[in-house]
């Protein structure tokens, strides 16, 4: 996967730099703002390839719908796949259909 190796090399570039004499850098202060960039970059990756995958669960309690993350919403009839939805419209994040909460 591509983004696997994005975050491996920005990884290996901060591990580096760090390992690296500051002497061999144009400026300290060059220096830490070029690690503190990659590390940024890093966090923002790992960040955006965690929500990746993430779904929102819906679950169905009587005649309301409720979510993950807080929608309470109620169909006409039958539920969210029956209707067509396959992303949450708070969230935006794929449906998926859980247990009702005991
Ligand atoms: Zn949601």
């Amino acid at each position: 996967m591509t983004t696997v190796r994005i975050a491996a090399s920005l990884a290996a570039a901060i591990s580096l730099l760090e390992r690296s004499p500051k002497t061999g850098a144009p400026s300290d202060t060059m220096f830490d703002m070029m690690v503190a960039d990659y590390k940024k970059a890093l966090q923002e990756w790992r960040v955006a390839e965690a929500n990746c995958g993430a779904t929102c669960e819906w679950w169905n309690d009587g005649e309301m719908w409720e979510s993950s993350c807080g929608v309470a919403y109620v169909f006409n009839s039958d539920g969210p796949e029956d209707n067509g939805h396959r992303f949450c419209h708070k969230c935006g994040k794929p449906i998926a259909i859980g247990e009702t909460p005991k």
